[in-house]
C-alpha cells in the first residue's frame, strides 16, 4: 500500500509473458531497492494464462497488482495480428484504467508516476488527466528503440513498402538495417498492426522519459546517440540488463528433471534450444530442426511445443493444447536418448542459461532470453521468428559478434544440414571460441554496468531521484 511519502509507481505491460517478466523486475527492483511502492495494473483480453499466474504469483507482496477487466476485442477477426491485438487491448483498458485511477485519486493513493509498455502509451491520456507523470519500459533494445523513434519520419518520408527500399536505414548510432530487416510489424504499411504501431510511435514524444533495457558496453553507439538532445525525444534511460533472476516455476515437474539432467552432464556441453514463450516452428520446421540436431551428436535441451503454421500462435499461452511429443519424428527420442532431453511447452530457462554444463542457446532472439543469456556469458545461435527478433539477430550477430545466424534455404525453411552447420561452428568451431570470449567480455560489462559506479546503476538513480522529486512535489501541493 502507498505510504505517503513513499514515491508511489503504477507500472502497466501489455499482455504477453515477454512483457510482463521485465515490467515484474522492474517492479521488484523499485520496492527492493529503493523504497517505492508500485502497483503493477494487468490488462489482458482474457483471463491471466498458467505462465503468467505462476508469475504474478510469485510476486513479493510489497508489490500490489489490479487486475483490470478484460478489454472487448470481439469485432477485431481471429486473423489479425497479434500486435494489434496487444496495442488495441491496452487502449481499449483506458476507461478501466481511468476508473482505477479515479479511485485510487479518491483514497489520495494516486501514483506519481505511470511507466507504460512500447505499445501502450494511449495511457498518457489517463495519466495526463491525472497528473501521474507518463514514462516508457522499453523492453528491447537501444537499437529498437532509435527505430520506433525514427518510424514517423520514416513513414512520411517513403511512400513504398519498407521492404522494397534499395539502401539499408541508417539510424544514428545504430546497425544499418535493411528494410525486409525490419521488424513484422511494419511489413505491411496497410495492416492495423502497422498504424497502431506508428500511432504509438508518434507519441513517445510525450513521455517525461523512457527506459530502455540494454546497457553501454552492449549498444555503446546506440546508447550514446539516444542520449543527445534532440527535440521530439524524451530523455533515454539505460537501465539494463533487468532480467528474470529466477524462473517462474511454471511447471515444476520440467525444472527439477532439466536441472538433475544437466547436473550428470559435462561441464560445457549442452545447446539449449527454446523459442521463447510463445515461437512456434511449422511442422517440417520442427521435422527438420528435430534431424538436425540428432545429426549434430551433440547434447541438448529442447523445450518443444506443438508445430503451428502461425510462428507467433501460442504468445498469449505458451502450453500446447496438444501433446507436442506426438510431432517427433518416429525414432527421434530413442536415436538422441543418450544426448538430448526434450521437454514439454516450458523450461526452467534461467537455471538452464546459469547451468556450468550449458555452452549454448539457440534461440528466436527474444529481448528477454538475448539478456538472460548475455548475463549468464552463453553465446547464441540466433533463429529470429517473428516480432523484432530479426533486428535483434542482426545486431547481435553483425555488431556484436555474440552469435551464430541460422540461415533458411529459399523455401524458408532451415533444413538440418544448416542445424547441424551451426551446433557445430558454435560447440566445436573457431568461430564458436570467438563468440564465447565475446560474451565473456559482454557479462563483465554486465558487472561493470550494474555496479556501483556502472552506467545503467547511475542512469537508473537518476531517474529514481527525479521520481521522488516528483512525488515530494505532489505531496507538498496535497498538503496546501
Ligand atoms: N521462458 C522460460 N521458459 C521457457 C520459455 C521462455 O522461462 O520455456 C522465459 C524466458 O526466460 C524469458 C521469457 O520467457 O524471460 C521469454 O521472453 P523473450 O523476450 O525472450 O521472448 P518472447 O516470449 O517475448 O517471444
Amino acid at each position: 500500500m502507498a505510504k505517503a511519502n513513499t514515491p508511489h509507481i503504477a507500472i502497466i505491460p501489455s499482455p504477453g509473458m515477454g512483457h510482463l517478466i521485465p515490467f515484474v523486475e522492474l517492479a521488484k527492483r523499485l520496492v527492493e531497492h529503493d523504497c517505492f511502492t508500485v502497483t503493477l495494473i494487468i490488462s489482458s483480453e482474457s483471463s491471466p494464462s498458467k505462465a503468467q499466474k505462476s508469475v504474478l504469483n510469485s510476486l513479493p507482496s510489497s508489490i500490489a497488482s489490479v487486475f483490470l477487466p478484460p478489454a472487448d476485442l470481439s469485432d477485431v477477426p481471429s486473423t489479425a495480428r497479434i500486435e494489434t491485438r496487444v496495442m488495441l487491448t491496452m487502449t481499449r483498458s483506458n476507461p478501466a484504467l481511468r476508473e482505477l485511477f479515479g479511485s485510487l485519486s479518491t483514497k489520495k493513493r494516486l501514483p506519481a508516476v505511470l511507466v507504460v509498455d512500447m505499445f501502450g502509451t494511449d495511457a498518457f491520456d489517463v495519466a495526463v488527466d491525472f497528473h501521474v507523470s507518463p514514462y516508457i519500459f522499453y523492453a528491447s533494445n537501444a537499437n529498437v528503440l532509435s527505430f520506433f523513434l525514427h518510424l514517423p519520419k520514416l513513414d512520411e518520408t517513403v511512400s513504398c513498402e519498407f521492404r522494397y527500399l534499395n539502401e539499408p536505414v541508417k539510424i544514428p548510432g545504430c546497425v544499418p538495417v535493411t528494410g525486409k530487416d525490419f521488424l513484422d510489424t511494419v511489413q505491411d504499411r496497410n495492416d492495423d498492426a502497422y498504424k497502431l504501431l506508428l500511432h504509438n510511435t508518434k507519441r513517445y514524444k510525450e513521455a517525461k522519459g523512457i527506459l530502455v533495457n540494454s546497457f553501454v558496453d552492449l549498444e555503446p553507439n546506440a546508447i550514446k546517440a539516444l542520449q543527445e538532445p534532440a527535440p521530439d525525444k524524451p530523455p533515454v534511460y539505460p537501465i539494463g540488463p533487468l532480467v528474470n533472476t529466477s524462473s517462474s516455476d511454471v511447471n515444476v515437474e520440467n525444472k527439477s528433471e532439466c536441472l538433475d539432467w544437466l547436473d550428470k552432464q559435462p561441464f560445457g556441453s549442452v545447446l539449449y534450444i527454446s523459442f521463447g514463450s510463445g515461437g512456434t516452428l511449422s511442422l517440417e520446421q520442427f521435422n527438420e530442426l528435430a534431424l538436425g540436431l540428432a545429426e549434430s551428436d551433440k547434447r541438448f535441451i529442447w523445450a518443444i511445443r506443438s508445430p503451428s503454421g502461425v510462428a507467433s500462435s501460442s504468445y498469449f499461452n505458451p502450453h500446447s493444447q496438444t501433446d507436442p511429443f506426438s510431432f517427433l519424428p518416429i525414432g527421434f527420442l530413442d536415436r538422441t536418448k543418450e544426448k538430448g532431453l526434450v521437454v514439454r511447452s516450458w523450461a526452467p530457462q534461467v537455471q538452464i542459461l546459469a547451468h556450468p554444463s550449458t555452452c549454448g542457446f539457440l534461440t528466436h532472439c527474444g529481448w528477454n532470453s538475448t539478456l538472460e543469456s548475455i548475463v549468464n556469458g552463453v553465446p547464441l545461435i540466433a533463429w529470429p521468428l517473428f516480432a523484432e527478433q530479426k533486428m535483434n539477430a542482426l545486431l547481435l550477430v553483425e555488431d556484436v559478434g555474440a552469435g551464430l545466424r541460422i540461415h533458411a534455404g529459399g523455401d524458408g525453411i532451415v533444413r538440418r544440414e544448416e542445424v547441424v552447420r551451426v551446433v557445430k561452428g558454435l560447440m566445436e568451431g573457431e568461430e564458436g571460441k570467438a563468440i564465447g570470449n565475446k560474451m565473456k567480455e559482454l557479462k563483465q560489462g554486465v558487472v561493470k554496468g550494474l555496479g556501483d559506479d556502472g552506467f545503467s546503476t547511475k542512469s537508473f538513480s537518476e531517474l529514481l531521484l527525479k521520481w521522488k522529486d516528483h512525488q515530494r512535489e505532489i505531496n507538498q501541493e496535497t498538503s496546501h
